[in-house]
C-alpha cells in the first residue's frame, strides 16, 4: 500500500518529495498584494511557480512561522534525489546560491515553472536563521546530545559536530534578532499591540533553556513519548519557530 497516493484531495499539485497534495496557502507580498504557494509540510518545503513570488513581506513570513509551528509535529520526510517539477515533470536542477548568512540551495525547473524550496534554505535566505554561536552550543550540549539538522531532518551528533554529515547544513536558529526587528516593522505599520522584544526574549531564553528545566521536560518525554515525538529530538529552527509562536499568543 502506499499512503502516500491514498491522500490526495483536490488541492495543490503533487509534491516533488513524496508525492502527496501540497496545501495551498497566501501570504502578503512584498508589493502589498498576496503570492499563492504551495506547501509540504512532513517534507518541509515550498513550491513557489515563479522565481519572483518568493518575495514574501516580512509579515507573511511571520504567517509562515505559525503555519510551521501548527504543522510541527508532522511525520517529517527526507527529499529524494532527484525530484519532477510538478507543472513538466522534468527534473528540477539543484541550484546553489550565496546569500549574507551563508550557502543557501533551491531545485528549479529548467523551464522557468518555479522552485522548490526548503523551509530552512528559505529562512535562511530571508536572514531569519543564523549558526548557532559558541555560547549558545555549549548551553545546548548540556542538556542534548542530538539535535535534528534543520535541513534535512537527519540527527547531528552536537558532542562531535557542529554541522549535518548529510547535508553539509551548519548547525543553525531562528535569529531572535531579525524576528524582533520584523515584528518592530511590522507593528510600526500594523499598530498590533504585541511586543517584539518581549517576543525575541523568550526565544533567546528558550533556546538558553536552563538545564534543571530542559531534564524536567526530557523525563516527562521519556515517560509519554509519543505525546509529542518532534520534541524528542530537537530541531533548533523549529523550536526558535515554536518560542516565537507561543510567546506571540500570550
Ligand atoms: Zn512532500
Ligand atoms: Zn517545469
Ligand atoms: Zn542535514
Amino acid at each position: 500500500m502506499t499512503p502516500s497516493n491514498d491522500i490526495q484531495i483536490a488541492a495543490g499539485p503533487a509534491c516533488p518529495g513524496c508525492g502527496t497534495c501540497m496545501q495551498q496557502e497566501h501570504f502578503e507580498n512584498l508589493t502589498g498584494g498576496e503570492v499563492g504557494v504551495e506547501i509540504c509540510y512532513p517534507c518541509c518545503v515550498i513550491w513557489f511557480d515563479s522565481l519572483e513570488s518568493a518575495q514574501l513581506a516580512p509579515g507573511g513570513v511571520i504567517e509562515l512561522f505559525k503555519k510551521i509551528h501548527v504543522h510541527r509535529a508532522d511525520v517529517r520526510h527526507a527529499l529524494p534525489e532527484r525530484m519532477a517539477c510538478p507543472r513538466c515533470k522534468q527534473t528540477l536542477k539543484l541550484t546553489n546560491d550565496i546569500v549574507k548568512s551563508g550557502p543557501v540551495s533551491y531545485h528549479r525547473c529548467v523551464q522557468n515553472h518555479g522552485r522548490l524550496t526548503s523551509f530552512f534554505h528559505f529562512l535562511r535566505e530571508k536572514e531569519f536563521v543564523r549558526n548557532l554561536t559558541l555560547r549558545e552550543l555549549s548551553s545546548i550540549k548540556e542538556r542534548l546530545a542530538e539535535v535534528r539538522c534543520s535541513g534535512c531532518g537527519g540527527p547531528i551528533d552536537i558532542t562531535q559536530d557542529t554541522a549535518c554529515g548529510h547535508c553539509r547544513a551548519p548547525l543553525s536558529v531562528l535569529d531572535a534578532r531579525a524576528v524582533e526587528k520584523t515584528l518592530e516593522a511590522l507593528a510600526e505599520r500594523k499598530a498590533r499591540g504585541k511586543d517584539p522584544v518581549r517576543i525575541a526574549v523568550a526565544m533567546k531564553e528558550a533556546l538558553l533553556d536552563d538545564p534543571a528545566r530542559a531534564r524536567a521536560r526530557e523525563r516527562r518525554l521519556a515517560k509519554a513519548p509519543d505525546t509529542d515525538s518532534w520534541a524528542q529530538t530537537t530541531d533548533l529552527v523549529l523550536s526558535g519557530i515554536s518560542a516565537m509562536v507561543k510567546a506571540f499568543r500570550k
